[in-house]
């Protein structure tokens, strides 16, 4: 026979809050270990008691949360995410992580609520990268390149620079990151999401795509004497079973997204044209996507040109990275398939090679069919998201430095700025909830003190963070 603690137990178990079944069953465990036979009359009085005030606990706990206090944000200028015009004069009402009502600045606010006055300032959603490396730190060639990352830094340096990353990207007002590989630091990604869940240190919402997937060929470390057995900063596969295989492994340690390098070295061949070597097969790449797809998540396919390029498309990737020149009929095809287009314009303009050497014909030849891509892109109305490639650019840069090269391309402010707010959310499955200011969305609201609209560099300088309800940083109010 079960004890009436225990029953009673279960038939309240699905409706108390963690912490007041902690303390429910400490008590009644406690009294509930005793002789039943000559106590039951007493228990059953005893326990119907605890179960009295656990309801009550759980009741005023629900009650609590019903009224969490609501902060109000006074908005000069709300650029909400969505809509085509910014509105003037609005107030965000917040209540815990949410955001509770937007509505005119005429609205009386009651009193004892708390006001963030930003009537001087624009206010808008959270941002979002939607191609970042937490894991990687900068490329730069006199600091021993990419390869430094990974034979240099071993795994703890590796996590504290990713902490100082997502850090950074909070700092500037990125709520939300899509990390698309670590870069030969494992799952590294995905415990430094857990670390910022937990609350153990701060940071945007990570989409982690763990360590990506290439071929044999198809990935660095490379140069090295073939009888050494180097690391390679993504996870190796050949032919489809290993690549589902690959696929699987990822999925199965915690990766919100698959990340596939469809070309890997790039030239200029002897017409001056650029050139990309192609890496996994329309078969492999079908695997991984068919696999992804079964687990409800997506894959991040990086594409520069030509073969590659097209067997991304083939094969099925839910987004194109950097594509640095796709032809009317490949623009055609994404436009068709749905396919969105993160371009990470950014890391194209630096630190160009001497143009007399093959990199730096390279390096040049990049740049000018990606600027032709971006605006044909443009042009067909693709689903451009805003990515920077950070990483590759060092965390100490500004992220918001991708604006003014996607508008001065020609891209309109505010579609420069959807594309890192409800375009992105859209692309990660969270539409209304974060790239918004709206009743229901996660209270992610940042502000700047100029009109971006006007001047898109001002979102270099986000003087205003709030994330999941929670002011992160003010320098705008006192
Ligand atoms: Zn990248």
């Amino acid at each position: 026979m079960q004890r009436p603690c225990n029953m009673l137990k279960d038939l309240v178990k699905p409706v108390i809050p963690r912490s007041a079944a902690t303390r429910y069953s400490s008590a009644s465990r406690a009294f509930c270990g005793m002789n039943l036979s000559s106590l039951s009359r007493l228990s059953l009085f005893v326990c119907a008691a605890i179960l009295y005030l656990t309801f009550a606990n759980a009741a005023s706990a629900q009650g609590g949360a019903a009224a969490a206090a609501v902060t109000v944000i006074r908005a000069g200028t709300l650029i909400d995410g969505t809509s085509d015009a910014p509105r003037k004069n609005q107030l965000i009402f917040v209540r815990g992580d949410r955001i509770e009502k937007v509505t005119d600045g005429s609205v009386g606010i009651p009193s004892g609520i708390k006001v963030i006055d930003l009537s001087n300032a624009t206010v808008l959603p959270g941002l979002i990268d939607s191609h970042t490396h937490i894991f990687l730190w900068g490329e730069d060639p006199h600091k021993g390149g990419y390869d430094a990352n990974i034979l240099n830094a071993g795994i703890a340096l590796r996590a504290a620079r990713a902490t100082y990353a997502v850090r950074r990207a909070l700092e500037q007002g990125f709520v939300a990151l899509r990390d698309l590989e670590t870069e030969g630091a494992g799952y590294g990604d995905i415990e430094i999401k857990q670390a910022i869940e937990e609350g153990t240190i701060p940071g945007p919402r990570i989409f982690g795509a763990t360590r990506a997937i290439s071929t044999t060929g198809g990935y660095n470390l490379e140069g090295y004497a073939p009888e050494l057995v180097m690391p390679k900063g993504a996870q190796i596969v050949d032919g489809p079973v290993e690549a589902r295989k690959a696929a699987r492994e990822q999925l199965d340690h915690g990766a919100d997204w698959i990340k596939v390098y469809m070309t890997h070295r790039s030239w200029v061949d002897k017409e001056g044209k650029l050139v990309s070597q192609p890496t996994l097969t329309v078969e492999e790449l079908k695997a991984i996507v068919d696999e992804t797809h079964g687990w409800g998540k997506k894959v991040a396919c990086h594409a520069y040109n030509g073969i590659g390029l097209q067997r991304a498309l083939d094969g099925g990737c839910d987004s194109i990275e950097h594509g640095l020149e796709m032809t009317d009929a490949q623009i055609a095809q994404m436009k068709s398939q749905g396919t969105w287009y993160c371009p990470t314009l950014s890391p194209y303009y630096d630190d160009w090679g001497d143009p007399n050497t093959p990199g730096g014909k390279r390096d040049r030849a990049r740049a000018a069919v990606h600027e032709i891509t971006f605006k044909k892109a443009l042009a067909a109305h693709l689903k451009i998201v805003f990515g920077t490639d950070m990483g590759g650019i060092p965390w100490t840069e500004p992220i918001a430095q991708e604006f003014k090269r996607m508008v001065g391309l020609g891209m309109p402010p505010m579609d420069a700025i959807q594309s890192a707010t409800s375009r992105a959310a859209d692309m990660l499955e969270m539409k209304g909830e974060i790239g918004v200011v709206a009743p229901g969305a996660y209270a992610e609201v940042i502000a700047v003190a100029g009109d971006p609209l006007k001047n898109i560099d001002e979102l270099e300088h986000v003087g205003f963070v709030m994330h999941n309800g929670s002011i992160f940083k003010n320098e705008l109010t006192k």
